[in-house]
């Protein structure tokens, strides 16, 4: 009898969760904390929607409920992209943020920046109009400044 194939899902689970809940629920939580509640939710729309992967697909919503970034979080890392998921915005680390006031402040001042249309350096993390900024590999992003064409090149689409 032959083992019954395993069937690709019809959906990808995303978890939207409006920027409100940064002041009013994150802020008193630990990175840590907001890591395994956000882990449990993953697994449960995993599991509702016969998802395979471990990816997690978190977006942040602004007051109007429009898209903002998705991010993922892995270990004590949070890694964030543009909602349509071409640009890296950055990765934020536990360790750079102890307190969680500052973990917060950071994720709502990002927002805003993302908001305005802009995104951020990889080298010299400052922020800069989408026009003003080179992409490079998949979804790196550096200033006129920080640009080097021997490093930041087109992506590898030779596969392995
Ligand atoms: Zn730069």
């Amino acid at each position: 009898m032959a083992a019954k194939k395993k069937e690709y899902p019809e959906v990808t689970p995303y978890m939207y969760i409006h920027i409100t809940a940064l002041s009013r629920r994150w802020r008193a939580l630990t990175f840590d904390m907001i890591s395994k509640r956000l882990d449990s939710c993953r697994k449960a729309l995993m599991n509702a929607s016969g998802y395979m992967w471990d990816n997690s697909h978190f977006v942040f919503t602004d007051s109007a409920s429009k898209a903002i970034f998705q991010f993922g979080i892995s270990g004590d890392e949070l890694h964030l992209w543009t909602a349509d998921g071409l640009h890296s915005i950055g990765d934020i680390r536990e360790e750079d943020y102890p307190g969680r006031a500052d973990l917060v402040k950071t994720l709502e001042e990002w927002a805003q920046f993302v908001s305005d249309g802009k995104l951020r350096c990889s080298e010299c993390k400052k922020w800069f109009p989408k026009d003003a900024i080179i992409s490079f590999g998949f979804t790196g992003v550096v200033c006129h400044t920080c640009h080097n064409p021997r490093i930041h090149t087109d992506p590898d689409l030779r596969g392995d």
